[in-house]
Protein backbone atom coordinates (compact mmCIF):
# COMPACT_ATOMS: atom_id res chain seq x y z
CA UNK A 1 0.00 0.00 0.00
CA UNK A 2 1.19 3.62 -0.99
CA UNK A 3 0.68 6.65 0.57
CA UNK A 4 0.14 9.97 -0.98
CA UNK A 5 1.39 13.12 0.09
CA UNK A 6 -2.12 15.31 1.90
CA UNK A 7 -2.05 19.10 1.12
CA UNK A 8 -4.55 21.25 3.02
CA UNK A 9 -6.93 22.17 -0.15
CA UNK A 10 -7.03 18.24 -0.48
CA UNK A 11 -8.56 17.73 3.14
CA UNK A 12 -10.53 21.17 2.38
CA UNK A 13 -12.41 19.57 -0.59
CA UNK A 14 -12.35 16.35 1.18
CA UNK A 15 -14.14 17.38 3.90
CA UNK A 16 -16.51 18.95 1.96
CA UNK A 17 -17.32 16.28 -0.03
CA UNK A 18 -17.94 13.76 2.19
CA UNK A 19 -19.77 16.01 4.83
CA UNK A 20 -16.92 16.39 7.37
CA UNK A 21 -16.58 20.39 6.95
CA UNK A 22 -18.13 22.95 4.74
CA UNK A 23 -17.12 26.53 4.86
CA UNK A 24 -19.34 28.90 7.03
CA UNK A 25 -22.70 30.08 4.91
CA UNK A 26 -21.68 28.42 1.83
CA UNK A 27 -24.67 30.15 -0.02
CA UNK A 28 -23.51 33.29 0.74
CA UNK A 29 -19.79 32.77 -0.61
CA UNK A 30 -18.93 32.26 3.15
CA UNK A 31 -17.60 34.08 5.85
CA UNK A 32 -13.98 34.24 6.10
CA UNK A 33 -12.63 32.29 8.45
CA UNK A 34 -15.77 30.46 9.68
CA UNK A 35 -16.61 26.75 8.74
CA UNK A 36 -19.39 24.72 9.74
CA UNK A 37 -19.70 20.82 10.74
CA UNK A 38 -21.56 18.11 8.48
CA UNK A 39 -23.26 15.04 9.93
CA UNK A 40 -19.89 13.28 9.45
CA UNK A 41 -17.38 16.03 11.12
CA UNK A 42 -20.18 16.76 13.94
CA UNK A 43 -19.83 13.15 15.05
CA UNK A 44 -15.98 13.33 14.70
CA UNK A 45 -15.94 16.49 17.24
CA UNK A 46 -18.39 15.08 19.64
CA UNK A 47 -16.04 11.64 20.12
CA UNK A 48 -13.18 13.98 20.59
CA UNK A 49 -15.09 16.03 23.07
CA UNK A 50 -16.27 12.79 24.80
CA UNK A 51 -13.10 11.28 24.89
CA UNK A 52 -11.36 14.45 26.35
CA UNK A 53 -14.22 14.72 28.84
CA UNK A 54 -13.88 11.23 30.00
CA UNK A 55 -9.64 11.49 30.43
CA UNK A 56 -9.38 14.77 32.00
CA UNK A 57 -12.90 15.07 34.14
CA UNK A 58 -14.33 11.76 34.82
CA UNK A 59 -11.36 9.66 35.50
CA UNK A 60 -9.96 11.87 37.55
CA UNK A 61 -11.13 11.85 41.36
CA UNK A 62 -10.34 15.61 42.03
CA UNK A 63 -11.40 17.38 38.88
CA UNK A 64 -14.95 18.56 38.11
CA UNK A 65 -16.58 20.26 35.46
CA UNK A 66 -18.37 23.52 34.69
CA UNK A 67 -20.28 24.84 31.55
CA UNK A 68 -19.60 28.68 31.87
CA UNK A 69 -21.64 31.71 30.65
CA UNK A 70 -19.73 33.01 27.41
CA UNK A 71 -20.77 36.63 28.74
CA UNK A 72 -19.30 37.60 31.03
CA UNK A 73 -18.82 40.74 33.43
CA UNK A 74 -16.57 43.21 31.75
CA UNK A 75 -14.73 43.79 34.61
CA UNK A 76 -13.19 39.67 34.37
CA UNK A 77 -11.84 40.94 30.95
CA UNK A 78 -9.99 43.87 33.11
CA UNK A 79 -8.57 41.50 35.35
CA UNK A 80 -7.62 38.64 33.09
CA UNK A 81 -5.54 41.62 31.07
CA UNK A 82 -7.46 41.03 27.86
CA UNK A 83 -8.82 44.37 27.71
CA UNK A 84 -5.69 46.17 27.88
CA UNK A 85 -3.20 43.81 26.04
CA UNK A 86 -5.22 40.89 23.80
CA UNK A 87 -3.84 42.45 20.64
CA UNK A 88 -1.71 41.61 17.57
CA UNK A 89 0.85 43.32 15.53
CA UNK A 90 -0.88 43.84 12.43
CA UNK A 91 0.34 45.21 9.42
CA UNK A 92 -1.82 46.65 6.19
CA UNK A 93 -0.29 46.33 2.87
CA UNK A 94 -1.25 49.68 0.87
CA UNK A 95 -1.00 48.36 -2.26
CA UNK A 96 -3.85 45.32 -2.08
CA UNK A 97 -5.44 45.63 1.00
CA UNK A 98 -4.18 42.75 2.83
CA UNK A 99 -4.06 42.72 6.25
CA UNK A 100 -1.29 40.70 8.28
CA UNK A 101 0.10 39.90 11.29
CA UNK A 102 4.05 40.72 11.46
CA UNK A 103 4.88 37.91 13.36
CA UNK A 104 2.98 35.34 11.20
CA UNK A 105 5.11 37.24 8.49
CA UNK A 106 8.64 36.97 10.15
CA UNK A 107 7.92 33.56 10.68
CA UNK A 108 6.94 32.53 6.90
CA UNK A 109 10.01 34.55 6.10
CA UNK A 110 12.24 33.23 8.27
CA UNK A 111 11.01 29.41 8.14
CA UNK A 112 10.75 29.36 11.61
CA UNK A 113 14.28 30.25 12.12
CA UNK A 114 13.28 33.24 14.16
CA UNK A 115 11.62 33.32 17.40
CA UNK A 116 9.28 36.05 16.91
CA UNK A 117 7.60 35.64 20.49
CA UNK A 118 10.53 37.43 21.72
CA UNK A 119 10.18 40.22 19.59
CA UNK A 120 9.09 43.61 20.36
CA UNK A 121 6.92 45.64 17.75
CA UNK A 122 10.10 47.77 17.05
CA UNK A 123 12.24 44.59 16.57
CA UNK A 124 9.50 43.07 14.23
CA UNK A 125 9.06 46.46 12.17
CA UNK A 126 13.45 46.16 11.76
CA UNK A 127 13.13 42.74 10.70
CA UNK A 128 10.49 43.53 8.24
CA UNK A 129 12.59 46.50 7.05
CA UNK A 130 15.89 45.03 6.80
CA UNK A 131 14.79 41.67 5.06
CA UNK A 132 12.27 43.28 2.99
CA UNK A 133 9.90 41.43 3.81
CA UNK A 134 7.22 41.27 0.71
CA UNK A 135 3.57 41.28 0.89
CA UNK A 136 2.74 37.58 0.13
CA UNK A 137 -0.59 38.49 -1.77
CA UNK A 138 0.57 41.10 -4.15
CA UNK A 139 4.30 41.08 -3.46
CA UNK A 140 4.83 44.84 -3.12
CA UNK A 141 6.71 45.95 -0.55
CA UNK A 142 4.52 49.22 1.05
CA UNK A 143 3.14 48.23 4.54
CA UNK A 144 1.78 50.82 6.93
CA UNK A 145 3.36 50.50 10.41
CA UNK A 146 2.88 47.97 12.63
CA UNK A 147 -0.49 48.62 15.24
CA UNK A 148 -1.71 46.99 17.54
CA UNK A 149 -5.17 45.13 16.99
CA UNK A 150 -7.10 44.20 19.64
CA UNK A 151 -8.80 40.35 19.25
CA UNK A 152 -11.66 40.45 21.60
CA UNK A 153 -15.32 40.85 20.06
CA UNK A 154 -17.38 43.06 21.36
CA UNK A 155 -21.25 43.63 21.88
CA UNK A 156 -23.57 45.55 23.50
CA UNK A 157 -26.09 44.95 25.74
CA UNK A 158 -28.52 47.98 26.59
CA UNK A 159 -28.45 51.65 25.12
CA UNK A 160 -26.38 51.53 21.79
CA UNK A 161 -23.01 53.62 22.48
CA UNK A 162 -23.00 53.55 26.18
CA UNK A 163 -19.41 52.59 27.43
CA UNK A 164 -21.16 50.80 30.05
CA UNK A 165 -22.37 48.62 28.30
CA UNK A 166 -20.00 47.03 26.41
CA UNK A 167 -19.69 43.39 27.21
CA UNK A 168 -16.85 41.12 25.08
CA UNK A 169 -17.77 37.39 23.81
CA UNK A 170 -14.64 35.40 25.50
CA UNK A 171 -11.51 34.93 23.85
CA UNK A 172 -10.99 31.94 25.72
CA UNK A 173 -12.70 30.00 28.32
CA UNK A 174 -10.30 29.69 31.06
CA UNK A 175 -12.18 33.12 32.70
CA UNK A 176 -15.33 30.88 33.42
CA UNK A 177 -13.18 28.14 35.56
CA UNK A 178 -11.42 31.05 37.86
CA UNK A 179 -14.26 33.26 38.48
CA UNK A 180 -16.23 30.16 40.19
CA UNK A 181 -12.93 28.51 41.82
CA UNK A 182 -14.53 29.32 45.20
CA UNK A 183 -18.52 27.84 44.01
CA UNK A 184 -16.78 24.63 43.15
CA UNK A 185 -14.57 24.20 46.04
CA UNK A 186 -17.39 24.92 48.09
CA UNK A 187 -20.45 22.37 46.71
CA UNK A 188 -18.19 19.78 45.55
CA UNK A 189 -16.25 19.90 49.10
CA UNK A 190 -12.83 19.76 47.03
CA UNK A 191 -9.98 20.07 48.87
CA UNK A 192 -6.73 21.32 46.97
CA UNK A 193 -4.94 19.89 44.58
CA UNK A 194 -8.61 19.62 42.77
CA UNK A 195 -8.81 20.75 38.68
CA UNK A 196 -11.91 22.45 36.84
CA UNK A 197 -12.31 20.96 33.13
CA UNK A 198 -14.51 23.19 30.46
CA UNK A 199 -15.48 22.64 27.07
CA UNK A 200 -16.93 25.99 25.09
CA UNK A 201 -17.01 28.09 22.57
CA UNK A 202 -14.11 31.35 22.18
CA UNK A 203 -13.96 34.24 19.76
CA UNK A 204 -10.94 36.07 18.70
CA UNK A 205 -10.81 38.50 16.01
CA UNK A 206 -8.12 37.00 14.49
CA UNK A 207 -6.07 38.89 11.89
CA UNK A 208 -4.36 36.17 9.35
CA UNK A 209 -7.05 33.48 9.23
CA UNK A 210 -6.43 30.37 6.57
CA UNK A 211 -4.87 26.69 6.97
CA UNK A 212 -9.20 25.33 7.18
CA UNK A 213 -10.04 25.08 11.13
CA UNK A 214 -6.63 25.54 12.59
CA UNK A 215 -7.04 29.68 13.24
CA UNK A 216 -11.08 30.44 13.35
CA UNK A 217 -12.60 33.62 14.75
CA UNK A 218 -15.22 30.82 16.54
CA UNK A 219 -13.80 27.85 17.62
CA UNK A 220 -14.47 25.18 21.11
CA UNK A 221 -11.49 25.37 23.73
CA UNK A 222 -11.49 22.03 25.94
CA UNK A 223 -9.23 23.47 29.02
CA UNK A 224 -8.55 22.17 32.36
CA UNK A 225 -6.90 23.98 35.17
CA UNK A 226 -5.46 22.05 37.86
CA UNK A 227 -5.31 24.37 41.54
CA UNK A 228 -2.69 23.93 43.64
CA UNK A 229 -0.84 24.96 46.92
CA UNK A 230 2.29 26.54 46.09
CA UNK A 231 5.33 26.61 43.40
CA UNK A 232 6.74 22.72 44.28
CA UNK A 233 3.41 21.48 43.35
CA UNK A 234 2.91 24.05 40.69
CA UNK A 235 5.93 21.74 38.59
CA UNK A 236 4.73 18.88 39.58
CA UNK A 237 1.65 19.06 37.58
CA UNK A 238 3.06 20.84 35.15
CA UNK A 239 5.37 17.96 34.44
CA UNK A 240 2.41 15.60 34.86
CA UNK A 241 -0.03 17.58 32.59
CA UNK A 242 2.64 17.70 29.74
CA UNK A 243 2.86 13.97 30.20
CA UNK A 244 -0.96 13.79 30.20
CA UNK A 245 -1.39 15.72 27.15
CA UNK A 246 0.81 13.63 24.85
CA UNK A 247 -0.36 10.26 26.35
CA UNK A 248 -3.81 11.48 25.65
CA UNK A 249 -3.47 12.21 21.81
CA UNK A 250 -0.80 9.09 21.58
CA UNK A 251 -4.00 7.04 22.66
CA UNK A 252 -6.11 9.08 20.05
CA UNK A 253 -4.21 7.62 17.58
CA UNK A 254 -1.17 10.39 16.73
CA UNK A 255 2.48 8.86 15.63
CA UNK A 256 4.89 10.16 18.08
CA UNK A 257 7.12 11.16 15.11
CA UNK A 258 4.33 14.28 14.46
CA UNK A 259 4.23 15.70 17.72
CA UNK A 260 6.85 17.27 19.95
CA UNK A 261 7.03 19.77 22.92
CA UNK A 262 8.15 23.33 22.45
CA UNK A 263 8.93 25.49 25.55
CA UNK A 264 8.22 28.81 25.42
CA UNK A 265 11.03 31.46 25.26
CA UNK A 266 9.65 34.31 26.19
CA UNK A 267 7.31 33.89 29.71
CA UNK A 268 4.74 35.95 30.94
CA UNK A 269 5.93 37.91 33.98
CA UNK A 270 3.77 35.81 36.05
CA UNK A 271 4.14 32.49 34.35
CA UNK A 272 6.95 29.92 35.95
CA UNK A 273 7.11 27.79 32.80
CA UNK A 274 4.93 27.28 29.72
CA UNK A 275 5.07 25.26 26.69
CA UNK A 276 3.14 23.74 23.40
CA UNK A 277 2.46 20.82 21.86
CA UNK A 278 3.52 21.22 18.47
CA UNK A 279 1.93 18.56 15.11
CA UNK A 280 3.25 18.58 12.10
CA UNK A 281 0.81 19.56 9.68
CA UNK A 282 0.39 19.45 6.18
CA UNK A 283 1.93 23.16 5.78
CA UNK A 284 4.50 22.47 8.93
CA UNK A 285 4.94 22.51 12.79
CA UNK A 286 2.54 24.44 14.23
CA UNK A 287 0.74 24.56 18.20
CA UNK A 288 -1.88 21.90 18.67
CA UNK A 289 -2.09 22.56 22.26
CA UNK A 290 -0.53 24.77 25.55
CA UNK A 291 0.42 23.77 29.24
CA UNK A 292 1.20 26.92 31.52
CA UNK A 293 1.99 27.09 35.02
CA UNK A 294 0.72 30.24 35.69
CA UNK A 295 1.58 30.95 39.58
CA UNK A 296 -1.26 32.19 41.62
CA UNK A 297 -1.35 35.05 39.21
CA UNK A 298 -5.03 34.52 37.78
CA UNK A 299 -6.92 34.05 41.03
CA UNK A 300 -4.91 36.81 42.87
CA UNK A 301 -6.38 39.28 39.89
CA UNK A 302 -9.68 38.17 40.84
CA UNK A 303 -9.47 39.06 44.14
CA UNK A 304 -8.11 42.18 42.93
CA UNK A 305 -10.49 43.38 40.36
CA UNK A 306 -14.34 41.26 42.22
CA UNK A 307 -13.06 42.48 45.65
CA UNK A 308 -14.17 39.04 46.83
CA UNK A 309 -11.62 36.75 48.93
CA UNK A 310 -10.28 34.14 46.73
CA UNK A 311 -8.45 32.39 49.70
CA UNK A 312 -8.22 28.82 49.95
CA UNK A 313 -8.49 27.54 53.84
CA UNK A 314 -7.20 23.89 54.35
CA UNK A 315 -9.28 22.08 56.69
CA UNK A 316 -6.35 20.28 57.64
CA UNK A 317 -3.53 22.55 58.06
CA UNK A 318 -5.48 25.57 58.94
CA UNK A 319 -3.24 27.38 56.39
CA UNK A 320 -4.89 29.98 54.65
CA UNK A 321 -3.34 30.62 50.63
CA UNK A 322 -4.41 31.40 47.40
CA UNK A 323 -3.93 28.36 44.94
CA UNK A 324 -1.46 28.18 42.21
CA UNK A 325 -2.64 27.63 38.28
CA UNK A 326 -1.46 25.00 35.94
CA UNK A 327 -3.32 25.41 33.25
CA UNK A 328 -3.90 22.67 30.05
CA UNK A 329 -5.86 24.15 26.69
CA UNK A 330 -6.51 22.21 23.38
CA UNK A 331 -8.70 23.49 20.91
CA UNK A 332 -10.92 21.30 19.72
CA UNK A 333 -11.46 22.15 16.06
CA UNK A 334 -7.62 22.78 16.19
CA UNK A 335 -7.65 19.00 17.52
CA UNK A 336 -10.38 17.73 15.08
CA UNK A 337 -8.05 18.92 12.24
CA UNK A 338 -4.67 17.69 13.13
CA UNK A 339 -6.85 14.39 13.86
CA UNK A 340 -7.97 14.22 10.14
CA UNK A 341 -4.50 15.37 8.97
CA UNK A 342 -2.89 12.25 10.74
CA UNK A 343 -5.91 9.72 9.91
CA UNK A 344 -5.55 10.90 5.72
CA UNK A 345 -4.45 8.29 3.41
CA UNK A 346 -4.33 7.38 0.01
CA UNK A 347 -3.88 3.51 -0.77
CA UNK A 348 -3.53 1.89 -3.84
CA UNK A 349 -4.72 -1.67 -3.70
CA UNK A 350 -4.11 -5.04 -5.06
CA UNK A 351 -4.66 -4.74 -8.52
CA UNK A 352 -4.48 -0.64 -9.08
CA UNK A 353 -7.20 0.46 -7.52
CA UNK A 354 -6.95 3.52 -4.66
CA UNK A 355 -9.01 4.17 -2.00
CA UNK A 356 -8.90 6.91 0.30
CA UNK A 357 -9.07 5.87 4.18
CA UNK A 358 -9.47 7.53 7.51
CA UNK A 359 -7.84 5.98 10.10
CA UNK A 360 -9.56 6.56 12.69
CA UNK A 361 -9.39 4.73 16.10
CA UNK A 362 -12.84 3.40 16.39
CA UNK A 363 -13.22 5.37 19.32
CA UNK A 364 -13.05 8.57 17.34
CA UNK A 365 -14.44 7.56 13.89
CA UNK A 366 -17.79 8.88 13.09
CA UNK A 367 -20.20 6.29 12.54
CA UNK A 368 -19.18 2.87 13.65
CA UNK A 369 -20.96 0.71 11.67
CA UNK A 370 -22.31 0.60 8.28
CA UNK A 371 -25.00 -1.71 7.49
CA UNK A 372 -24.99 -2.46 4.25
CA UNK A 373 -27.69 -4.98 2.53
CA UNK A 374 -26.55 -6.69 -0.60
CA UNK A 375 -29.10 -6.37 -2.49
CA UNK A 376 -32.70 -4.10 -1.93
CA UNK A 377 -34.37 -6.93 -1.46
CA UNK A 378 -32.17 -7.74 1.59
CA UNK A 379 -33.21 -4.06 3.13
CA UNK A 380 -36.10 -5.04 5.31
CA UNK A 381 -33.43 -7.81 7.55
CA UNK A 382 -30.72 -4.98 6.95
CA UNK A 383 -32.75 -2.60 8.56
CA UNK A 384 -33.59 -4.30 11.27
CA UNK A 385 -29.26 -4.61 12.31
CA UNK A 386 -29.52 -1.05 11.80
CA UNK A 387 -31.88 0.01 14.53
CA UNK A 388 -30.54 -3.22 16.63
CA UNK A 389 -27.13 -1.76 16.52
CA UNK A 390 -28.04 1.72 16.64
CA UNK A 391 -29.25 1.98 20.04
CA UNK A 392 -25.63 1.40 20.75
CA UNK A 393 -24.04 3.41 18.75
CA UNK A 394 -23.86 6.09 15.34
CA UNK A 395 -24.38 3.43 12.33
CA UNK A 396 -25.01 4.27 9.10
CA UNK A 397 -27.52 2.59 6.30
CA UNK A 398 -26.21 2.54 2.71
CA UNK A 399 -28.24 1.01 0.29
CA UNK A 400 -27.10 2.75 -3.02
CA UNK A 401 -24.36 1.29 -5.67
CA UNK A 402 -22.12 -1.75 -5.64
CA UNK A 403 -20.73 -3.33 -2.59
CA UNK A 404 -17.31 -1.71 -3.56
CA UNK A 405 -18.27 1.89 -3.70
CA UNK A 406 -20.11 1.34 -0.35
CA UNK A 407 -16.77 -0.05 1.04
CA UNK A 408 -15.01 3.29 -0.56
CA UNK A 409 -17.40 5.41 0.75
CA UNK A 410 -17.26 4.04 4.16
CA UNK A 411 -13.71 4.16 4.16
CA UNK A 412 -13.68 7.95 3.14
CA UNK A 413 -15.58 8.61 6.15
CA UNK A 414 -13.63 6.29 8.37
CA UNK A 415 -16.16 3.85 9.41
CA UNK A 416 -13.99 1.11 11.12
CA UNK A 417 -16.98 -1.64 10.53
CA UNK A 418 -18.99 -2.64 7.70
CA UNK A 419 -21.91 -5.13 8.23
CA UNK A 420 -23.24 -6.82 4.97
CA UNK A 421 -26.37 -8.43 5.24
CA UNK A 422 -26.76 -11.22 2.39
CA UNK A 423 -29.00 -14.11 1.97
CA UNK A 424 -27.36 -16.26 3.85
CA UNK A 425 -28.09 -14.02 6.96
CA UNK A 426 -32.12 -14.90 6.31
CA UNK A 427 -31.00 -18.73 6.27
CA UNK A 428 -28.52 -18.42 9.28
CA UNK A 429 -28.83 -14.89 10.79
CA UNK A 430 -25.06 -14.52 10.60
CA UNK A 431 -23.57 -11.11 9.09
CA UNK A 432 -20.13 -9.93 6.95
CA UNK A 433 -18.29 -7.94 8.94
CA UNK A 434 -15.42 -5.92 7.44
CA UNK A 435 -12.46 -4.75 8.95
CA UNK A 436 -11.62 -0.50 7.31
CA UNK A 437 -8.16 -1.11 7.66
CA UNK A 438 -7.09 -4.97 7.10
CA UNK A 439 -9.83 -4.97 4.65
CA UNK A 440 -10.69 -8.48 6.18
CA UNK A 441 -14.12 -9.74 6.81
CA UNK A 442 -15.35 -12.17 9.00
CA UNK A 443 -18.69 -14.08 9.81
CA UNK A 444 -20.52 -13.30 13.19
CA UNK A 445 -24.10 -13.84 14.40
CA UNK A 446 -25.99 -10.83 14.90
CA UNK A 447 -26.16 -11.28 18.08
CA UNK A 448 -22.79 -10.75 18.93
CA UNK A 449 -22.23 -7.93 16.57
CA UNK A 450 -23.09 -5.44 19.71
CA UNK A 451 -20.11 -6.94 21.89
CA UNK A 452 -17.81 -7.21 19.12
CA UNK A 453 -17.87 -3.60 18.08
CA UNK A 454 -17.93 -2.68 21.54
CA UNK A 455 -14.31 -4.55 22.29
CA UNK A 456 -13.25 -2.27 19.95
CA UNK A 457 -14.15 1.09 21.54
CA UNK A 458 -12.40 1.13 24.39
CA UNK A 459 -10.74 3.75 25.16
P1 LIG B 1 -1.97 30.59 18.62
O1 LIG B 1 -0.55 30.92 19.02
O2 LIG B 1 -2.06 29.47 17.63
O3 LIG B 1 -2.78 31.79 18.24
P2 LIG B 1 -2.58 30.73 21.35
O4 LIG B 1 -1.24 30.44 21.96
O5 LIG B 1 -3.09 32.11 21.31
O6 LIG B 1 -2.67 30.06 19.90
P3 LIG B 1 -4.15 29.78 23.51
O7 LIG B 1 -4.68 31.10 23.86
O8 LIG B 1 -3.12 29.16 24.38
O9 LIG B 1 -3.64 29.79 22.01
O10 LIG B 1 -5.38 28.78 23.28
C1 LIG B 1 -5.31 27.42 23.60
C2 LIG B 1 -5.64 26.54 22.41
O11 LIG B 1 -6.84 26.97 21.76
C3 LIG B 1 -4.58 26.55 21.31
O12 LIG B 1 -3.55 25.68 21.60
C4 LIG B 1 -5.39 26.10 20.12
O13 LIG B 1 -5.53 24.67 20.11
C5 LIG B 1 -6.75 26.71 20.38
N1 LIG B 1 -6.91 27.97 19.63
C6 LIG B 1 -6.47 29.20 19.97
N2 LIG B 1 -6.84 30.12 19.07
C7 LIG B 1 -7.54 29.46 18.12
C8 LIG B 1 -8.20 29.87 16.93
N3 LIG B 1 -8.24 31.12 16.54
N4 LIG B 1 -8.82 28.91 16.18
C9 LIG B 1 -8.83 27.61 16.57
N5 LIG B 1 -8.23 27.18 17.70
C10 LIG B 1 -7.59 28.08 18.47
Amino acid sequence: MEENKLTMDKLVSHCKNTGIVYPGSDIYDGLANTWDYGPVGVELKNNIKKLWWKRFVQESENSFGVDAAIMMNPRVWEASGHVASFTDPKMDCKNCRARMRADNLIEQHSKGTVDVDAMTNDEMQAYIDEHHVNCPVCGNFNWTPIRQFHLMFETSRGLAGDEKDIIYLRPETAQGEFVNFLNVQRTTRAKVPFGIGQIGKAFRNEITPGNFTFRTIEFEQMEHQMFCKNEEQGFKYYAEYKEMAMQFLIDLGFNKEHLDFKDHEKLAFYAKAACDIIFKYPFGWNELNGIHYRTDYDLARHQEFSGKNMYYLDPVTNEKYIPHDVEYSIGADRLTLAMLCEAYSEETLEGGDTRVVMHFHPAVAPYKVAVLPLQKNLSEKAREVYKKLSKHFMCTFDEAGSIGKRYRRQDQIGTPYCVTIDFDTLENNTVTLRDRDTMEQIRLDINELETYVNSKLAF
